[in-house]
């Protein structure tokens, strides 16, 4: 996994091959521990930012580039 370091000192650990696909492009899951068993959270590949959060409609959203993954489900109930 890579590894990366966050604005607060945080050592994080990127899963390239968990990607979720956002506007923009693609939020990786990131793990507090290399094994990948302690999720972190989601890295913005499009800044390289850790500044992501996701918001109470599930959304995941990057604080600076506004790169925005939806919730899956948006995807499975549209008709
Ligand atoms: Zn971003």
């Amino acid at each position: 996994m890579d590894e990366r370091t966050t604005a607060t000192g945080e050592r994080i650990h990127l899963a390239r091959s968990e990607a979720e696909r956002g506007s923009k492009g693609p939020f990786v899951i990131a793990y507090a521990d290399p094994e990948g068993t302690e999720s972190w959270g989601y890295f913005c590949a499009v800044c390289e930012s850790t500044e992501t959060a996701m918001d109470t409609m599930g959304r995941i959203k990057c604080g600076r580039c506004a790169n925005v993954k939806k919730p899956d489900e948006w995807d499975a109930a549209h008709e």
